[in-house]
């Protein structure tokens, strides 16, 4: 949905360092980027991608968030096992406040479509996964990005999904939304760096308590 080929302001790039439990193979790698980008790259905000499976990441990054994905993300639909507790997603929080570390559960996320999607061809499962993923992704990101565990009443900040909402391709950010976090990424610039294991922020601080959930 970019509108416009000029570089980005600097401190409207959002970058995402990945991490996942099982790697995720090239298709779906695009895939999850390419809807990551579809609800939030308009022009004005722009995404950035770093992986922290190959390495520490050491640079100066305007808005950096730290995304592990834990789980299976290319799964099976038709696994019993799956059935889980559908926690999909959630920030760290540590002395109260939210920090850039959230987790994404593709386990859970792939029992609650694989109840409505069983016999799915491999190509629909990464359809499916990675339009879900980008909206449990984009949702934690959100709270990150905005320092909130708030909600708002639509669009992918709502505080509920159903199985419909993860794979509707027509689910966005209210604009409303998207202004405030704008606003908000436009007021700071910090220097951050981290890495897949030892990363500096102190794990044993986190809550383990969700600072936000769907
Ligand atoms: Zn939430």
């Amino acid at each position: 949905m970019k509108t416009s080929s000029a570089e980005p302001p600097p401190n409207t790039v959002i970058t995402i360092a990945t991490t996942f439990a099982k790697p995720l193979d090239e298709s779906m790698h695009t895939r999850l980027q390419k809807e990551m980008n579809d609800l939030l790259d308009d022009g004005v905000l722009s995404l950035q991608w770093r992986s922290l499976d190959a390495g520490p990441v050491r640079d100066s990054f305007a808005h950096l968030v730290v995304a592990n994905f834990i789980g299976d993300c290319v799964p099976s639909f038709d696994d019993p096992s799956r059935h889980l507790a559908p926690v999909l997603g959630f920030t760290h929080v540590s002395d109260g406040r939210i920090i850039p570390f959230l987790e994404i559960n593709c386990d859970h996320v792939a029992a609650l479509l694989g109840d409505g999607h069983t016999g799915a061809t491999r190509a629909q499962r990464i359809e499916f996964m990675s339009r879900a993923l980008a909206h449990v992704l984009a949702h934690e990101l959100f709270h990150v990005l905005m320092e909130s565990g708030g909600h708002s009443r639509f669009g992918l900040a709502k505080s509920h999904m159903t199985r419909g909402d993860l794979v509707d391709g027509s689910l966005v950010f209210e604009k409303d939304d998207l202004s405030r976090l704008k606003a908000k990424l436009t007021g700071a610039n910090v220097v951050l760096s981290a890495q897949k294991s030892g990363a500096q922020h102190d794990c044993e601080r986190c809550d383990p308590k969700k600072g936000s959930e769907r």
